[in-house]
């Protein structure tokens, strides 16, 4: 993928927004995920909150991007993916870090989040990376809003998938995530990773760190069950009982939202019901992340609720995820 033709005429993601994002030309214009063709990063660091055979003992070694092309209303890293928070850096420099990272902290693996809007540049660091003898498992953690076409040209310069399936519902989608498409793309988009990685190999082996494959996540947002529901029904109907699927009740308001529903966090009515379902459709490689107890509508803080403004963001990273 050459980088500066990616960026000249972007249609990177399904929103084919057919921009100029060359920060340097005079018409440039930037598309929906609100970058230019300049690399920017909000966060680096190791990770504790991931499922266990992503974060291990180590930790995962996380680059949050600044942007993003599906920008959700109730998006939980909403000071980096809307409101631009983030600082321009080159692919040297950036992959120093990244060694740093690997040889300083000893993490498991090189977590690259919300990167879709980069693809171009994640490929040469990959390469850099990989050139300087540095062969980690790279992760991919998307939202699931990704072409084919861009997920084939990924496939070199990956080694796990870890996609969201947000959606099962287009109204729901469009009202949340400007994207009526998102089901009917996700599916593909899953359905090319999984072709590419099969499906995430620690849940098949036992083995407990992650190299390769695809886990799906699926956040549980309050009074949408319905969605969820079908949304896992959907993932089991097309991929089986194999597919590893990860639970996430961690929803906060962290904006007001429009559809007052989204003002507070999941119930653990609302959880248990979507969990169960689950469990009845049989899926055998289940991460469940259970709600805290006495979570309240008045409840704000919580360890997977990031404020990218402070040097940690993540600072109470205890509360990982569960194998069920
Ligand atoms: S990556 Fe950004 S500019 Fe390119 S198509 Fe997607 S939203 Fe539009």
């Amino acid at each position: 993928m050459d980088l500066i033709e990616s960026y000249r005429d972007c249609v990177l993601c399904p929103r084919q927004c057919r921009v100029n994002r060359m920060a340097d030309c005079d018409d440039a214009r930037i598309g929906f995920c609100g970058e230019t063709d300049q690399l920017r990063v909000a966060h680096f660091g190791p990770h504790f909150g991931e499922e266990p055979p992503i974060s291990g003992k180590n930790g995962s070694g996380t680059i949050f991007f600044t942007g993003c092309s599906l920008k959700c209303s109730f998006c939980q890293n909403h000071q980096i993916s809307h409101a631009g928070l983030g600082r321009s850096t080159g692919l040297e420099e950036l992959g120093a870090k990244i060694i740093d990272m690997v040889e300083l902290d000893h993490v498991h693996n090189i977590n690259f989040v919300t990167l879709d809007h980069f693809f171009p540049h994640i490929f040469q660091l990959v390469s850099l990376l990989r050139r300087d003898g540095f062969n980690p498992p790279i992760i991919y953690n998307l939202s699931g809003y990704q072409t084919v076409a861009s997920l084939k040209s990924a496939k070199d310069y990956v080694d796990i998938y870890l996609p969201d399936f947000k959606y099962s519902d287009p109204s729901l989608a469009t009202a949340l995530s400007k994207c009526n498409n998102y089901p009917q793309i996700a599916l593909e988009a899953i359905a090319e990773m999984v072709s590419q990685k099969g499906f995430l190999d620690s849940s098949l082996t036992g083995a407990p760190l992650a190299t390769r494959g695809v886990l799906i996540r699926h956040l549980i947002l309050p009074g949408k069950v319905a969605n969820s529901i079908n949304a896992l029904t959907t993932l089991f109907v097309e991929f089986g009982p194999d597919l590893p699927l990860s639970l996430m009740s961690q929803y906060q308001p962290v904006v007001h939202q429009e559809d007052d529903d989204l003002n507070r966090p999941v119930s653990e009515e609302e959880f248990d019901r979507v969990y169960s379902h689950a469990q009845e459709l049989g899926f055998e490689h289940l991460f469940v992340q259970f709600p805290e107890k006495g979570t309240s509508q008045h409840q704000v803080l919580s360890p997977f609720l990031p404020d990218f403004e402070r040097p940690d963001p993540f600072p109470a990273t205890d509360a990982r995820q569960s194998g069920a």
